[in-house]
């Protein structure tokens, strides 16, 4: 499993970008992350993460979780989304290809 080596989320910039271990770079929108918040306040129990728009998408700062996951706290100090490696890195292919919104998976 790949994990962020560098983490860039410039106060002002309205995207993110995590240096992997494998090499590569995911830049993801700032709103993208937080639409996907995946959270049960922002998703309900269903299996599937959907793109909710209207969240405030400025990063306050950022924690690491164990070893697998970071979470964000968000400028309305919402916090309780779990973002794990994977599903980080998910968000950076969704945002690559320009941003469809499906439904990911956890
Ligand atoms: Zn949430």
């Amino acid at each position: 499993m790949s994990v962020p080596v560098e983490v860039r989320a410039p106060i002002g910039a309205d995207q993110t970008a995590i240096v992997w271990s494998d090499g590569t770079t995911s830049e993801i929108p700032n709103e993208l992350m937080r639409g996907y918040c995946p959270c049960a306040g922002c998703q309900g129990h269903s299996g599937q993460v959907r793109f909710r728009a209207g969240g405030n998408p400025t990063i306050d700062s950022i924690a690491e979780v164990g070893s697998y996951a970071l979470s964000f706290q968000w400028g309305d100090g919402h916090d309780s989304g779990i973002y794990t490696f994977d599903f980080l890195k998910r968000l950076g292919d969704i945002a690559k290809t320009g941003g469809a919104r499906g439904a990911l998976s956890r």
